[in-house]
């Protein structure tokens, strides 16, 4: 037994402990539960208002905090920390529609929502099971910023298309699987005939409506595994994933015929234009994406030469 000013002592020093750990985590924007290595919440901690899918829910296990697709990984998760003793964090999305028991009210939309989950290990033992800190905070907001600044990063903002760092990913991509895979990937490059003509005549607003009307007509009428891209002022790149040229031929024939009688209205009336292409597949010797672009622009060049509206193979 302790003496009584000296139990008070102590008493005082952990109520004082316990108060600033309950303002630390009040003040941070996460929900900490300390948990058993079987999924079992023990104690929690944290503002429960300061995240509305935790507001006024109190869980009892890892179980009812996500949805059961995420449980899995969780669990494996706190067995890795457990084990390694370190810190685990990652990342998880659910919706809340599909956690059984958040409470309706406070689910709101059913959209998808972001959580990052960290876990500590803690040293104590309770009822023979080894126990974590797993704290989880909502980062819906900035993953959707994320997300958003990376479309940003990857869209042409006059035609909305794909711009050319994101074709140039795409091509690495292909060709990395190509390398390994085998499977075929074709390209077309394609650029507007006298682009400049219906600038000069029409006017540069003219010449950018065009660029975004043509840029529609292009994505409507490639197929869905096909991407488009703008890759400079009047130029394109369609990039035809798992398909040899053999086969894509006479789709890309089409597809330069049908720009031809595409009808884009303009002030004052409608407007036509032409396309040259220039059209290649990955080859063995490929060793970079740079050579298959060159390939494809020099195949360009000859439609150009050789009288417009029309698509050189090479
Ligand atoms: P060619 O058949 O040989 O391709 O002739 P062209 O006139 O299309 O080619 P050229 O390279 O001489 O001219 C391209 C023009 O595209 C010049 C440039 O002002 C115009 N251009 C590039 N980007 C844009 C853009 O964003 N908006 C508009 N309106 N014009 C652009
Ligand atoms: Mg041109
Ligand atoms: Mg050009």
């Amino acid at each position: 037994m302790l003496p009584q000013d000296e139990n008070t002592e102590l008493h005082s020093k952990l109520s004082h402990l316990k108060e600033v750990l309950g303002a630390i985590t009040d003040m941070m924007p996460d929900r900490h539960f300390v948990v058993d290595e079987d999924g079992l919440i023990l104690k929690r901690f944290g503002n429960i208002k300061v995240d509305q899918f935790y507001q006024m829910y109190e869980p009892n296990s890892v179980q009812e905090l996500t949805t059961p697709e995420n449980v899995k990984q969780t669990m494996i998760q706190i067995g890795e920390c457990l084990a390694t003793q370190n810190v685990v964090t990652f990342e998880v999305s659910s919706k809340l529609s599909d956690i059984q028991k958040v409470k309706p009210e406070v689910t709101g939309p059913t959209s998808t929502q972001w959580f990052e989950v960290r876990m500590m290990p803690l040293s104590f033992v309770i009822e023979q099971k080894k126990t974590l800190i797993v704290s989880i905070r909502n980062i819906t907001e900035s993953k959707a910023a994320e997300q958003q600044l990376q479309e940003l990063v990857i869209t042409d903002p006059l035609t909305q298309l794909y711009n050319r760092r994101y074709a140039n990913e795409e091509l690495t991509r292909c060709l990395q699987r190509f390398l390994r895979y085998k499977t075929p990937i074709t390209i077309m490059m394609l650029d507007i005939d006298f682009f400049k003509m219906i600038n000069d005549t029409y006017g540069h607003d003219a010449g950018d409506l065009v660029l975004v009307e043509l840029s529609k007509f292009l994505q409507d009428n490639i197929r869905k595994s096909d991407t488009i891209a703008r890759i400079g002022g009047e130029e394109f790149l369609l990039i035809m994933p798992d398909v040899a040229l053999k086969y894509v031929k006479p789709f890309c024939q089409r597809l330069v015929s049908n720009i031809e009688k595409f009808h884009i209205p303009i002030a004052g009336g409608n407007l036509t234009l032409t396309m040259s292409g220039g059209l290649t597949e990955f080859t063995a010797s490929d060793i970079d994406v740079e050579t298959v672009l060159k390939r494809a622009d020099l195949a360009l060049y000859r439609s150009k030469n050789e009288g417009r509206n029309r698509i050189t193979i090479t």
